[in-house]
């Protein structure tokens, strides 16, 4: 079968393999779409921080179609659609007990980081790890096992952080933010929804998915917000970018009573400091969000189902992830790259 692989630090390239082999637990998954992350771009620079073995191959927003399964798993027959839950935890933990292997303390391993990934005809996935993905386009549902689920849990985590909800402002309209746009548009309808991002075309995409205003990202990015919204804060911003520039604009914006989720890995920080005059206002609550749960996938999943929230998807071949990979690097994707697998 092909697949593409990870070979060596920085070298990635479509390869020849046999069949995986299928361990106690596991499904054979025939693999129909993978979303494209920009994360990919970093796994496969196998930098030492991630610790990865080599070869591996990449893809860790996978949709298929149960090939078969190992003998001790009864409950996925041959046929079914499943969804890729992407992180493995160590299954021990009262985290991972309960679905959120993103809070495991112990360190989880990534499928398409530390196992192998979706770009590939074929590839063998822990059962615990399939999550139903009946009735959804496969190129529309592979976004959502990584850039829906971490969109949404990121909401999800916001929606009870600030003391009000009247303006809200998504940072990056990309893979991630132009379904983060579109979750929050539906939870609250009520409230001002700003987007802010570099691209313009970006920010058309983020108004036809319900943002109530864009502002193109510049030198007065934080004035034109302002004025905007009439000289008041930001209830709650979400930076799905997560540069300093960004976490920065953030700071700038919110006031009491705010909040600041950052799902973005730009290398960003702000200082937190326990004096008088600080950047980040007092009373505000900065949260960190990494990836989601198995229930945030399985949320996102069934919006997806009742085309609530659908991604804007550009396909490529499995032959084309090169080019797929170079078109993310160049910022020039609407949405969300997916590689197609016939
Ligand atoms: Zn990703
Ligand atoms: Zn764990």
């Amino acid at each position: 079968m092909r697949a593409y692989r990870v070979t060596s630090p920085g070298r990635s390239e479509l390869v020849d393999c046999p069949l995986p082999t299928l361990g106690s637990g596991e499904v054979l998954l025939r693999v129909q779409a993978v979303g494209l992350c920009h994360s990919d771009v970093f796994h496969r620079q196998a930098p030492p921080v991630l610790r990865q073995t080599l070869p591996v191959t990449l893809g860790h927003e996978v949709v298929g179609v149960v090939e078969k399964a190992a003998a001790d798993v009864t409950d996925w027959r041959p046929g079914t659609s499943a969804a890729v839950y992407v992180l493995v935890g160590c299954g021990r933990c009262s985290a991972c007990a309960r679905g959120e292997d993103n809070l495991c303390r112990t360190g989880y391993r990534g499928i398409g980081t530390h196992l192998d990934g979706g770009l590939a005809d074929y590839m063998a996935v822990p059962a615990g790890n399939l999550v139903a993905a009946d009735g959804i386009d496969p190129v529309l549902a592979a976004p959502m096992t990584d850039a829906g689920m971490t969109a949404y849990h990121a909401v999800a985590s916001a929606l009870g952080l600030p003391r009000s909800w009247d303006v809200g402002l998504v940072i990056g309209i990309g893979g991630l933010g132009h379904l983060a746009v579109q979750i929050l548009a539906a939870a609250k309808a009520d409230a001002r929804l700003i987007a802010v991002d570099v691209d313009p075309a970006r920010l058309e995409l983020a108004r036809r998915l319900g943002a109530t205003d864009t502002v193109l990202a510049g030198h007065d990015t934080a004035a034109r917000v302002t004025e905007l919204v009439g000289g008041r804060e930001v209830d709650a911003v979400l930076d799905f970018v997560g540069t300093d520039g960004t976490i920065e604009l953030a700071a700038d914006l919110t006031n009491r009573g705010s909040a600041i989720v950052v799902a973005g890995l730009g290398g960003g920080s702000v200082p937190f400091e326990a004096q008088l005059a600080t950047r980040v206002s007092p009373e505000v609550t900065l949260r960190r969000v990494s990836a989601g749960s198995r229930n945030d996938l399985r949320h996102v999943l069934d919006l997806a189902r009742a085309g609530r929230l659908r991604a804007e998807t550009v396909p490529y071949p499995l032959e084309k992830v090169d080019e797929a990979l170079a078109a993310l690097e160049a910022g020039t994707v609407l949405g969300r790259a997916v590689i197609t697998i016939a």
